[in-house]
């Protein structure tokens, strides 16, 4: 296993589960990458891909509003362009219902694909399942995600919608501006992601796994056969291999001939320790494209998409002017804090431009297979990709259809 985020460690859980000797090759802690600072949200209903019809009006604002849910550094334009020409082209109404379909295939069973690893961790506690708010500031904005929600529909998710009265009765806490709410009552959070990771991590080396301290660079092969895991400190002989480093699988995944549009959608996130008040559940604002969720260290408040590229430095106005996002949502917060109840955070969700991971095996050989590319939903989607891969290395039917995945579906 390469790489021990979200998916790296649920793979190799699952693999250990099916009777393989497995280890994970990760350079730094476990659940330090991309699956620290995500929103936590553990959501089935997350089927609506980004890129959607009409996406390609909004590229001028992007351009224009660095403070906007959704901003493209003018310096690294040349460099996304192929990226954002897929991502676009992604979005017709043909495309966005075989991509939703495929994302619940693998959101669906989340909670329930995650549960029997959880036990055997110890750590049931670190997910709720207490459903996901929505929340809109105008009749206007629902009705303009008419899209969105009858993917949602067509994709079996339920919901509840609240006006709002009810709305106030659901979280008394919340802003009086907002006058919608829908309800999902299947989605889960957790309540810590990284700790949610490192706990999986250490059942998976309790239960007989090891954890290797050094980076993955590639691959030796006898034919077509792997032989092992080329890494800074040698070789490590290995049968079988997953990719499943995130935003840094596309170089590995290169060496063997497989080149993915693979980019960076960079998110931040704040959070406020003691927080005057606490959202009950998770609350997505529509309009902003944020989240705020209830957490064991404070409430983190998480989202926005910055494409900039893995070198370029963080830019921690777009952390900050959360906090004023989350003290609109919730008036009871203050304006400002002092600096040891605040800390902010970047990351880079691993995205393909169709809003799908890439699972399934390389072109090089049948023994290494990609669990990579899950851009938003990498911590809901990871228990069922983790479960995919054990299957393909087991030489097992795999539990849902993986054509829609296939590493080899961009050329
Ligand atoms: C602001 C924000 C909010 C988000 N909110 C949510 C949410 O609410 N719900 C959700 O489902 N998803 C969410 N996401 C997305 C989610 O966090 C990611 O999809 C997910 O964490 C990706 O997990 P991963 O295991 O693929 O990658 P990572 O967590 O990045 O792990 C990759 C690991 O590979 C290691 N690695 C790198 N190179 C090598 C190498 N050469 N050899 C060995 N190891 C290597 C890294 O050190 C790292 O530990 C959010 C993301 C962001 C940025």
């Amino acid at each position: 296993m390469i790489g021990a985020g979200m998916v790296g460690v649920a793979a190799a859980s699952f693999l250990q589960r099916e009777g393989h000797d497995v280890f994970i090759v990760e350079p730094g802690n476990p659940g330090e990458g991309t699956s620290f600072g995500n929103a936590g949200c553990l959501n089935g209903s997350s089927v609506v891909p980004m890129s959607m019809p009409g996406t390609i009006r909004n590229v001028p604002r992007w351009l224009s509003d660095p403070m906007g849910p959704l901003v493209i550094r003018w310096a690294y334009l040349p460099a996304l362009a192929p990226w954002l020409i897929r991502f676009i082209r992604a979005g017709t109404p043909q495309k966005v219902r075989a991509q939703a379909k495929a994302l619940r295939s693998i959101l669906a069973p989340s909670l329930a694909t995650l549960a029997p690893l959880l036990k055997d961790a110890g750590a049931e506690e670190l997910v709720k399942r207490h459903g996901h708010l929505f929340a809109y500031r105008s009749q206007e904005n629902w009705r303009k995600e008419g899209l969105a929600w009858q993917l949602r529909r067509e994709n079996g998710v339920v919901w509840d919608e609240f006006d709002a009265d009810e709305l106030r009765q659901l979280d008394p806490n919340l802003s009086r501006e907002y006058v919608k709410g829908v309800l999902v009552r299947e989605n889960g959070h957790t309540t810590n992601p990284n700790r949610l990771v490192n706990s999986l991590a250490e059942a998976f080396v309790r239960n007989g796994g090891r954890i290797e301290r050094t980076r993955a660079v590639g691959f030796e092969f006898d034919g077509e056969r792997l032989c092992g895991i080329r890494t800074e400190n040698g070789m490590l002989p290995a049968g079988g291999a997953v990719i499943a480093a995130g935003i840094w699988s596309k170089p590995l995944a290169a060496e063997l001939g497989d080149r993915l549009p693979l980019e960076t959608e960079r998110g931040y996130h704040l959070m406020v320790r003691d927080p005057e008040v606490m959202p009950r559940i998770p609350v997505a604002d529509a309009d902003g494209k944020f989240v705020a969720t209830p957490m064991e260290l404070g409430i983190r408040v998480a989202g926005t998409v910055e494409l900039a590229g893995l070198e370029a430095p963080p830019n921690w106005e777009r952390a900050r002017v959360l906090l004023k996002h989350v003290k609109r949502m919730f008036p009871g917060l203050e304006e400002s804090y002092a600096d040891e109840r605040v800390s902010t955070w970047m990351g880079h969700r691993p995205s393909l431009p169709d809003s799908l991971p890439a699972i399934g095996r390389s072109r090089r050989s049948p023994d290494v297979v990609y669990a990579f590319g899950h851009g938003h939903v990498g911590m809901a989607a990871a228990p069922m990709t983790g479960k995919l891969v054990a299957e393909l290395l087991s030489g097992k039917p795999p539990s849902v259809d993986l054509a829609p995945f296939s590493p080899t579906r961009f050329g």
